[in-house]
């Protein structure tokens, strides 16, 4: 049994945050691998050590004077290695990045510092082998990252390592220079390492205890999700809720191998597992909910539009050319509504409407702003009876106008239209309709 655990910053914020992630490697000596983000924010006015590597480094950058912050960044270090009580000192390392800024080596390689560091630490804490990222994750000439190299690389290094540390969101291109993941990306290096080692299980050990059902900005205390499809998640992340980089998801899933978000400050409890399927029947009918405010709606009427061939491709080349992707599509008989990011197609509409018009004559296009989208997903819906309609009259109860509807046939995903302002509203309605009402009396 082989597991890969990758720790958040928050979860490596300290020494009393490292220590308790020392207690949970060595509680299983199955968890053999381990990656490691940056520290993390110790409390809500902190900081994290790699907004403050950017900072630093936008600095060395301008020719302005950076060694103060760059000693603030130390002493986050040596605050954690006094804690630990570990014989290292980083003294070599910050000579080396001191000179490295001043030289300006790139915004990517002063970011990379952060768990390049934090790894060296950590590889000291546990008596595990430290692997630098750079060898082993692979980027291309372009910058884009190169996975057949990066798994040919990771698995042939591991194979000679019974327990290593690597530094996650970084890698290098063959040439040497360092190029970071986007932010969060830590959790696509621990995806990667549980890919190239063939793990039984990929651990994603955070500062949550899973996916929530909903927002917990919305909703009160809402219930974790045990089990989520990696399908289901996708949904979800793709509206917003967002635990997991949502590149993190791709190595893994292809590789069969589950997910498991747990919780650094809470290891007895499970967490959420990510699996490709499952025959566990939810708990809900519903696993979760999740949306965005900020969208514009555009309907176009015209008589006959329906029989009119070629229709919406030239509508929705309109949004093309100008570079707008748009994110749903319900229409009727003689209308079609398109829905877009406002941010997007704000500055842009008067050119999108004036090709819609000049393309498609219709008898009229209307806009309407402030709008938001919510999903509601679980494999639960499919082929259950009254979902939808249990839906709506949560909704109406709770005084929300439905603006519009879209269920794939695949009934994973039910989409909701409603205003901006009846967003929160229409989330705990739904959570009520669906999760509270069905709990059992306690
Ligand atoms: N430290 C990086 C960030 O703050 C990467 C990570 O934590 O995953 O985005």
């Amino acid at each position: 049994m082989i597991k890969v655990v990758k720790f958040g910053g928050s979860s490596l914020a300290s020494a009393e945050q490292f220590e308790k992630a020392g207690s949970i490697i060595r509680e299983d000596e199955s968890r053999r691998y381990v990656v490691p983000s940056a520290p993390g924010k110790r409390n809500s006015g902190d900081t994290k050590v790699t907004d403050m590597l950017y900072e630093c480094y936008a600095l060395a950058e301008n020719g302005q004077a950076f060694n103060k912050l760059l000693g603030q960044i130390k002493d986050r270090y040596n605050e954690i290695i006094r804690g630990l009580k570990l014989d290292l000192s980083l003294n070599d390392d910050f000579d080396t990045i001191k000179k490295q800024f001043t030289a300006k080596a790139g915004t990517m390689y002063a970011a990379s510092r952060g768990e390049y560091l934090n790894g060296k630490i950590m590889a000291k804490y546990l008596g595990y082998e430290f692997v630098d990222a750079a060898n082993v994750v692979r980027f291309h000439k372009d910058g884009g990252f190169d996975n057949e190299t990066t798994n040919k690389l990771l698995s042939q290094r591991l194979k000679v390592c019974e327990r290593a540390v690597i530094p996650g969101f970084y890698g290098s291109m063959a040439n040497g220079r360092v190029v970071t993941f986007s932010r969060g990306g830590s959790d696509i290096t621990g995806s990667l390492v549980a890919k190239a080692v063939n793990a039984n299980l990929y651990e994603n050990w955070t500062d949550v205890s899973g996916f929530l059902v909903a927002d917990p900005r919305i909703v009160k205390n809402p219930e974790v999700i045990h089990t989520i499809t990696y399908k289901e998640l996708r949904e979800l992340a793709y509206m917003g809720a967002s635990v997991l980089h949502e590149d993190a998801i791709f190595p893994v899933r292809k590789a069969g191998i589950p997910i498991n978000i747990r919780n650094t400050n809470a290891p007895e409890e499970d967490g959420t597992m990510i699996v490709e399927s499952t025959c566990r029947i939810p708990a809900y009918t519903i696993t979760g909910i999740a949306g965005k405010k900020g969208f514009v709606a555009v309907n176009i009427e015209k008589d006959m539009m329906n029989s009119e061939v070629g229709f919406g491709r030239k509508v929705l080349g309109a949004f093309e050319d100008n570079g707008i992707s748009f994110e749903h599509m319900p229409s009727g008989i003689d209308t079609m509504t398109i829905f877009v990011h406002q941010d997007e197609f704000e500055e842009k509409e008067q050119r999108v409407i004036a090709e819609i018009n000049a393309a498609t004559h219709p008898d009229s296009i209307e806009l309407e702003s402030d709008l938001a989208l919510i999903a509601v997903v679980g494999r639960g819906m499919k082929g259950t009876r009254g979902t939808v309609g249990r839906l709506f009259s949560a909704l109406a109860h709770a005084h929300v106008n439905v603006k519009m509807i879209d269920q794939g046939s695949s009934e994973l995903n039910t989409i909701i239209g409603v205003k901006n302002e009846d967003f929160n509203d229409a989330i705990k309605a739904i959570y009520d309709m669906f999760v509270i009402s069905q709990l059992p009396v306690r």
